[in-house]
């Protein structure tokens, strides 16, 4: 789309004027012309000028299918012309209860009978969180109040999700407001727990912590964890919010070591990364001890006012349908070989430290001197520099401190995984010679 000069100019005054972005040091923000993203289509979005990038982390971890999916626009015009919304606190609607149907059944023994709707990823984490604190109170174990997470996990935001996430620059000023919890940072430390009887739950990203870095869980250490769980009577809460819908290979991780939780928390992908919605997937045993008359008040007390909208839903539906029409799942494990091997390049370059890959999510650590295993200085932000770098080479990516996320959505091609990847070698190589910073 090509826009008036003066067009985009009066757009970024605007947003310096009245915006408050996410994450982002204002002050720095309105020093420089924002990026106006107006289009997408497959696996690049477009911005005002006409300029053309790669989406090189799903616009932030949701993509699936590409932007504008003949399939997904269908499905969402559909939809908002017959009903865009309604309450899901007494009433129900198809979409809800089709989606409902076919989530359950992405788990051939449908363990995860359950399906409890909310709107994104901090919200299904509160959710699978209350749900285990009320689930042992009705169940006659009060004494179960504690929970468990793992170093330097990510939640989500809202102050329960923050309170289960690892302690960071970004939550330390509102631990006043966040709830104990235990963190333990090796699977080893799970025996040293005092009084397991008294823990409620425990929760982890499988296989791969993301806003941690992109840092993999060594196989076979989810499999472990179920069995604890299992021993002691403690459920197991899984995030999958960044992790579901094919982006480690399979359509789940949990998948990869036979694990099912009594939690699965879904979000992101879920409607294809085309609009809010989040699921929390329980068994049968939890949902029943919710059961019982009014006055008992087992009720699970809990809702927000667009749960299950009805067009995200019909998204999330047309999403699970591509899946299965375009083989998606079928074409990662080539996909995935070729993104291993494109990787290999940046690992040459002298700034590149580890390289992190499961599946289609990678995490490029760079350095001042990898060989040496020298650090950037965290005050250099060179993460974000070097992404900044990036998008004149056509990547748009955002790093976790110093390390470069790349993670393609699902339909990208290996021609333009290599182009990506390309791009990223570029801007290393393109900022270490010049004065650019
Ligand atoms: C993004 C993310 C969340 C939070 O989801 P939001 O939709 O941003 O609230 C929770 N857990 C993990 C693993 C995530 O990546």
């Amino acid at each position: 789309m090509i826009t008036s000069l003066q067009e985009s100019s009066c757009l970024a005054a605007l947003d310096h004027k009245h915006l408050w972005h996410p994450f982002t040091q204002q002050q720095e923000w309105v020093k420089q012309e924002p990026l106006i993203i107006t289009s997408g289509k497959g696996a690049f979005l477009y911005d005002i000028h006409g300029g053309k990038y790669f989406d090189g982390n799903s616009s932030i971890w949701t993509n699936i299918h590409g932007h504008a999916h003949p399939r997904m626009i269908e499905a969402i015009a559909k939809q908002v012309a017959t009903l865009d919304h309604t309450s899901f606190l007494g009433t129900t609607h198809p979409k809800a209860i089709m989606l409902a149907e076919r989530l359950v059944g992405l788990f051939p023994g449908k363990q995860l009978e359950r399906v409890f709707f909310s709107d994104n990823g901090s919200t299904a984490i509160e959710v699978a969180l209350k749900m285990t604190l009320q689930y042992w109170q009705l169940t006659g174990h009060p004494e179960r109040q504690r929970l468990v997470s793992f170093r330097n996990a990510y939640h989500g935001d809202t102050a329960g999700a923050a309170s289960l996430s690892g302690k960071n620059l970004f939550s330390e000023r509102f631990e006043m407001i966040h709830f104990p919890v235990e963190q333990i940072s090796h699977i080893s430390m799970l025996e040293k727990l005092p009084n397991p009887s008294t823990i409620a739950g425990i929760i982890i990203e499988p296989l791969i912590q993301g806003v941690a870095g992109m840092r993999l869980w060594p196989p076979g250490m989810l499999r472990e964890l179920r069995g604890f769980c299992d021993e002691q009577g403690i459920l197991l809460i899984l995030d999958e919010v960044m992790t579901g819908f094919g982006r480690t290979g399979t359509m789940f991780a949990c998948e990869q070591e036979g694990v099912i939780p009594d939690f699965l928390v879904l979000a992101k992908g879920l409607t294809g990364g085309v609009l809010p919605l989040a699921a929390t997937m329980t068994q049968e045993k939890i949902y029943e001890a919710f059961l019982g008359k009014m006055h008992e008040e087992k009720t699970f007390y809990y809702g927000h006012s667009y749960t299950a909208n009805p067009i995200a839903c019909a998204a999330a539906l047309a999403s699970l349908e591509i899946f299965e029409t375009e083989l998606v799942l079928e074409t990662l494990a080539s996909k995935i070989a070729h993104f291993s091997r494109s990787l290999k390049r940046l690992q040459e370059l002298p700034h590149v430290g580890e390289v992190r890959q499961c599946g289609l999510i990678a995490g490029i650590e760079i350095m001042e001197d990898a060989r040496a295993n020298i650090p950037y200085p965290k005050q250099a932000y060179m993460g974000a520099k070097v992404c900044m770098a990036a998008r004149a080479h056509g990547l748009l990516t955002r790093p976790v401190l110093d390390t470069i996320v790349l993670m393609p959505p699902l339909c990208t091609s290996e021609e333009e995984i290599d182009q990506a990847v390309e791009a990223l070698c570029k801007s290393l190589e393109a900022w270490i010679v010049s004065e650019l910073f």
